[in-house]
């Protein structure tokens, strides 16, 4: 049987990535999202084991000493990892697994024997120029503790990387957006050299 896909997806705070995700998940079959641990606190309408499992820092730090972590990272200043298992077990079942990730937490599991190209496909999202997502991050926020330009500043220097991924996807219009993720989970699935199975 051919293993699933592992798609990574990063992008600066603000470019729309969590809408294109919940999209894609709600059109596309066969594909499911790896649930993350996060210490930041639920935003409202986000539920315990579909958005994040919300832990405590006590609780993180102890998981990580057990090494339950794919991989983790600090993130404006909370905590995020990604449980090991669930996705293993998914990719060996066929099922494609989507994985929302921030830079750091990329770069980790890309350096991972398992999950090097072709185990797994980066994918960038990036905002339609500066001025755009400098509006959508003005327009977030409150919930934040950076200020303003720390997440400006944050996001240059993740955009900087975008050369580390396999493709991008420029989040202009979020229909555009959606189509263009489509179109490379497509080509992946059609994919000869290099590919997962
Ligand atoms: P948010 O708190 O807005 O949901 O996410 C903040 C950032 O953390 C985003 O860039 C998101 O992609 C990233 N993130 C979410 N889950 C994980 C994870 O398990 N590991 C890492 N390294 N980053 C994550």
């Amino acid at each position: 049987m051919r293993r699933g896909v592992f798609f990574l997806v990063a992008g600066p705070a603000g470019v729309g990535k969590t809408t294109l995700l919940k999209r894609l998940l709600a059109e596309e079959k066969g594909v499911i999202k790896a649930v993350s641990v996060t210490t930041r606190k639920p935003r409202p309408g986000e539920v315990e084991g579909v958005a994040y499992y919300f832990w405590d820092t006590e609780r993180f730090t102890n998981a990580v000493e057990r090494n339950e972590f794919l991989e983790h990272a600090v993130v404006h200043e909370h905590h995020y990892g990604t449980p090991k298992g669930f996705i293993e077990e998914r990719l060996a079942r066929g099922v494609d697994v989507i994985k929302d990730i921030d830079v750091q937490g990329f770069a980790q599991i890309r350096q991972m024997e398992q999950y090097r190209y072709p185990r797994s496909v980066g994918i960038f999202v990036m905002p339609p120029s500066p001025e755009a997502l400098i509006e959508r991050l003005k327009g977030r926020g409150s919930e934040e503790a950076n200020s303003l330009e720390v997440r400006i500043r944050n996001a240059e220097a993740e955009m900087a990387r975008v050369r580390e991924y396999d493709y991008q996807v420029v989040n202009d219009d979020l229909d555009r957006g959606l189509f263009e993720l489509k179109a490379i989970r497509l080509a992946e699935h059609c994919r000869i050299r290099n590919s997962q199975s």
